[in-house]
């Protein structure tokens, strides 16, 4: 079994592709089997190179490392399709010496034309075929005026493309459906229906694990590998990402890339396992935490759904902060010294950094609490929704100044009358602003005694 990711270098990736990426990588790591990279940069326009090594690092990033691709070659290459073109060409050659395709002169404005004459008519727009009736010597004299020509396959008439979708089941397509279409573009570079299919057959691909939105093209590909005699694979088509409203995933409803993500300090495993999560269902631990190996094993199409998977932004929260309190002293540590580091002293780092792992769900929140421990800013003034025992705070401050500890600046306080809330809110608030937070023990020991009474003396003020 062999799977793929064909991304096209033209951004950097977000949820929709990497989870194409993600199931791909899990299909094939579940049965040992390879799982393949393959650039489609055909569109020499809009493919950047930068995009192609940003995107190989945050393939890395979330763990999904291929077999066969960019700088692990492999028996198949090139991988990138910009370099394939004498491949393209023998293949072309092939179908046009079968009678199978055919050069197409017409303007981008006869194709408008045609297009608007067809909506009139209420017809679908689809080549009318024109070009494939050009007699040889039309076609040698046009060649010769140095019209610009495309290719387009010919379509069967009269025929039906019946294939079994391995996640939305059996699907019929009508050939007469399909106008006759382009497989290299008028510049000579290979449309994508084109590359795509001969390559994931020249590659060895087995499974086709894609978006919906492929799911039309699909028949042209299986008619283009079948006339070429070249093995189809099996395809899947899963079902798209749409925002809370149900339209496709977009910024608007705060998708952001990859990149994004990990940058405001989402770990990967809540990616993968948010992602893994998005269309598919777990038998038994949807709600479990797991690496790679756990979400490749549990991973079957069958568990796939065909309505449409539902982004939830508090459900990738969740699955990061389970991915937070899974990691070590160490990785937590690591996790955030990129964000908070330089705000903490570096003798309280590592207790600093392992109970914000046991508090927070992003950095950003880390960042928050070094600055309240740490920076002597004005306390911001939160409503207490307790009445404040009479001299609770100048109490504290008394023990403070006296060299309690966090036991006998709590003993001090009860001595006021304070119990309960009454006593461990306007504590809390006392050395954080905050209502809630933390361990208030281990936030004291962090801030030390000095910073505690100065607190004090500035909420007995
Ligand atoms: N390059 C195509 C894309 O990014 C690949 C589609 C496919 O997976 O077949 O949409």
């Amino acid at each position: 079994m062999k799977t793929r990711f064909a991304p096209s270098p033209t951004g950097y990736i977000h949820m929709g592709n990497a989870r194409t990426a993600l199931f791909n990588a899990l299909m094939g790591h579940k049965r040992g089997a390879t799982f393949l990279l393959r650039i489609e940069d055909t569109d020499t326009e809009r493919s950047d190179m930068q995009y192609v090594d940003a995107l190989k690092e945050d393939l890395k990033w979330l763990g999904l490392d291929w077999q066969e691709g960019p700088d692990v070659e492999g028996p198949n290459g090139p991988y990138f399709q910009s370099q394939r073109g004498d491949i393209y060409e023998k293949y072309y050659q092939q179908l046009l010496d079968a009678g199978l395709a055919y050069p197409c002169f017409c303007t981008p404005t006869e194709l408008e034309v045609m297009r608007k004459a067809q909506a009139q008519a209420g017809q679908p727009p689809r080549y009318d075929g024109r070009c494939s009736r050009l007699t040889p010597e039309q076609v040698a004299q046009k060649k010769a005026e140095g019209i610009p020509y495309t290719l387009r396959f010919k379509v069967p008439k009269g025929e039906e493309v019946v294939f079994m979708d391995a996640i939305k089941g059996r699907q019929r397509f009508k050939t007469d459906d399909i106008g006759d279409f382009i497989i290299r573009k008028a510049d000579g570079a290979a449309a994508f229906f084109f590359s795509n299919a001969i390559d994931d057959a020249l590659m060895g691909v087995t499974h086709v694990i894609r978006g919906e939105d492929h799911l039309t093209n699909t028949p042209r590909q299986i008619l283009l590998l079948e006339a070429l005699g070249l093995p189809v694979p099996e395809y899947a088509h899963m079902s798209m990402i749409v925002g809370p409203d149900g339209s496709p995933l977009s910024k608007r409803h705060g998708s952001r890339s990859i990149r994004q993500l990990r940058e405001e300090g989402f770990l990967p495993q809540a990616l993968t396992n948010y992602m893994a999560r998005l269309g598919h269902t777990y038998k038994d631990a949807d709600n479990t935490l797991m690496d790679l190996q756990q979400l490749a094993d549990g991973f079957e199409l069958s568990q796939c759904g065909t309505a449409p998977a539902r982004y939830d932004e508090n459900q990738l929260r969740f699955w990061q902060k389970e991915a937070v309190q899974a990691l070590s002293d160490e990785a937590a540590a690591q996790w955030l010294a990129p964000f908070a580091q330089d705000k903490v002293p570096a003798e309280k780092w590592p207790a600093f950094a392992a109970l914000m792992r046991d508090n927070i769900t992003l950095p950003d929140e880390a960042v928050a609490w070094a600055e309240r421990l740490f920076e002597p800013v004005p306390l911001p003034q939160t409503e207490l929704s307790v009445e404040v025992a009479p001299g609770f705070f100048e109490a504290g401050a008394e023990a403070l100044a006296q060299g309690a500890d966090f036991k006998q600046l709590t003993e001090a306080l009860k001595a006021t009358g304070a119990k309960g809330k009454q006593l461990f809110q306007p504590l809390r608030w006392a050395l954080t602003g905050q209502l809630h937070g933390p361990e208030l023990p281990v936030l004291f020991e962090l801030m030390g005694r000095e910073e505690a009474l100065r607190r004090f003396r500035q909420a007995a003020e």
